[in-house]
């Protein structure tokens, strides 16, 4: 397998190193409160780490309790007069957010590659991905109504309206460190919504960028705030219960987000959940199996598998299992490793040293119990946190790598007989995020479509985020919906107003 090391740089890398520098110069490193860029309250400083490298890329303010506090006065100063701002005012500053983005697409995707580890082409797939939650953010914030009916007796008139939920509080993770953020700032900003966000420790740069960005965009002081921390327990905690904050949206994993299901329920916050995947990949003996295994190349190796999408289960059919397996191992076996920002680079190193021991682990309890290495399966010497694109096949049941997300690029492939048996498989998980089936027939598509149970279901396609589409799970993988039109769900609460229009006014009498 091609790979890059520090020793034998790709050339175009240190091309790319000059523009780094420059880049990094530019980025801003406090926090981001009331407008203004400060240092944090005790000069406590974080360290981002290139993963490619395991060197220091910069280090930024780390926010403390009392930061998170000055954030959230600012957030709930500004919530009243920003609510009421005109809808048009707050699509045209979305607007303008995905035009800067667009027009700054590589500086963003330069950063994201170095802080995150992904190839340049994938982060600049994430730049254009998550542009467009402002695109149709902005189309949606004059589009926020309410409705009017007469109640069955046929005198109270019923008129409902949907107002801005208030302070809301922002935690995002590190593997889409742009996207997952404009998934939760684009409908906040249409619905009218000031808010507090907290990027993930290790990748906080992108939304350092962004919140800069906004800024010169139009977005008002206050009305946005960020604090990238290293202590996030000790700051999310008192905001959480802090009765002005209206609620809280978070994406991550699945016990970090129980656990602030908990820290929630003092204030009886509103609460969005995007948490942990285990999605099963499924190929039906009538899929074309090279689209399949185009398929099951994007669901399994965007991101490195880093994904909550991220294909984590392959259950092929018996009659093709074998063919299948080894179009994919041949396939995995092409991918270039290296650092993210190099030309030609396929797949990059894992986020830390941790991550990818949890990688190894899985392959080596799966082979331990009876699973073959049809490709890949080797932890890479040197700096970076790398690890090689894996196929497994025979997977028995009962291994960790069916049971657990995997979070790296490793397929491993187990075998079905009949559709029954395909779907009650799929579902045999606590996780209900994503699912994907390949099959010509439409008759099976619409039943498997409707059997399994899951909040995304792509069909013949490897990739199914889309702004346009509700994105979100079921069962441990959370609740609420980013994207479509019940992204705005999110931010707002529903008043109604009874009315009867049978009493007259006094001054008529
Ligand atoms: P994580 O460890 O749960 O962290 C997510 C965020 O929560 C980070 O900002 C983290 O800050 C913060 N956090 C950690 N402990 C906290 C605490 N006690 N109080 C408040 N905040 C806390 O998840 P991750 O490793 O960053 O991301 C990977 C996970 O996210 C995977 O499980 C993946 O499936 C899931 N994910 C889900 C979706 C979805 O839409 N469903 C999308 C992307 C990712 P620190 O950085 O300081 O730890």
């Amino acid at each position: 397998m091609p790979l890059y090391t520090q020793e034998s740089p790709n050339p175009s890398h240190q091309q790319a190193g000059l523009d780094v520098e420059q880049l990094l110069r530019r980025v801003p490193t406090g926090v981001f409160v009331g407008g203004i860029w400060r240092d944090s309250s005790d000069a406590s400083t974080l360290a981002v780490e290139n993963p490619a490298t395991g060197r220091t890329l910069v280090d930024i303010a780390s926010a403390t309790a009392r930061d998170g506090a000055l954030a959230l006065d600012a957030a709930t100063a500004a919530a009243r007069g920003w609510a009421r701002t005109a809808p048009r005012t707050r699509a045209e500053i979305l607007r303008r957010a995905f035009e800067l983005l667009t027009e700054r697409a590589e500086d963003f995707a330069t950063l994201i590659s170095l802080e995150m580890g992904k190839p340049l082409a994938q982060a600049r797939g994430e730049v254009t991905y998550g542009a467009e939650f402002f695109r149709w953010f902005s189309e949606e914030a004059v589009r926020i109504d309410g409705r009017w009916a007469v109640a069955p007796d046929g005198r109270t008139r019923l008129l409902t309206m949907r107002q801005p939920v208030g302070p809301t509080l922002m935690i995002t993770p590190w593997n889409f460190p742009l996207a997952m953020g404009t998934r939760k700032i684009g409908p906040a900003i249409a619905a009218g919504c000031t808010m507090v966000i907290k990027p993930a420790s290790q990748t906080p740069l992108t939304m350092l960028a962004l919140a800069d960005l906004l800024r010169e965009a139009g977005v008002p002081a206050g009305v946005l705030n960020v604090i990238p921390t290293k202590t996030s327990g000790a700051v999310m905690t008192p905001l959480i219960t802090d009765p002005r904050l209206r609620k809280l949206t978070f994406t991550g994993s699945t016990p970090v987000g129980k656990n602030l299901i908990r820290q929630s329920a003092d204030q009886v916050l509103r609460v969005s959940m995007e948490l942990g995947g285990n999605a099963p990949f499924l190929v039906f003996d009538d899929a074309d199996l090279d689209a399949a295994v185009d398929g099951a190349m994007l669901a399994k190796m965007r991101n490195m598998g880093e994904a909550c999408t991220a294909a984590n289960r392959f259950f092929v059919h018996e009659s093709v299992a074998t063919e299948f397996a080894r179009l994919l191992a041949d396939r995995m076996s092409k991918e270039v490793l290296g650092p993210g920002i190099d030309d030609g680079v396929t797949v990059g190193p894992l986020i830390d040293a941790k991550q990818r021991g949890k990688v190894a682990e899985l392959v080596d309890d799966a082979t331990s119990r009876g699973a073959d290495i049809a490709t890949g399966g080797t932890v890479v010497d040197g700096p970076g946190y790398f690890y090689t694109p894996t196929v497994l096949t025979n997977v028995q049941p009962g291994s960790a790598v069916l049971r657990e997300e995997i979070f790296g690029p490793v397929a491993p492939i187990a075998t079905f007989t009949n559709e029954d048996e395909a779907i009650a498989r799929a579902n045999d998980t606590e996780y209900g995020l994503a699912a994907y089936a390949y099959t010509s027939s439409t008759s099976r598509t619409i039943r498997v479509s409707e059997a399994l149970d899951f909040g995304m279901i792509g069909i013949n396609q490897g990739i199914i985020s889309n702004a346009a589409a509700p994105f979100g799970g079921m069962k441990h993988s959370g609740f609420g919906r980013e994207g479509g039109y019940e992204g705005i769900d999110e931010y707002v609460e529903t008043k109604y107003v009874g009315i009867d229009p049978q009493v007259t006014a006094v001054t008529s009498r």
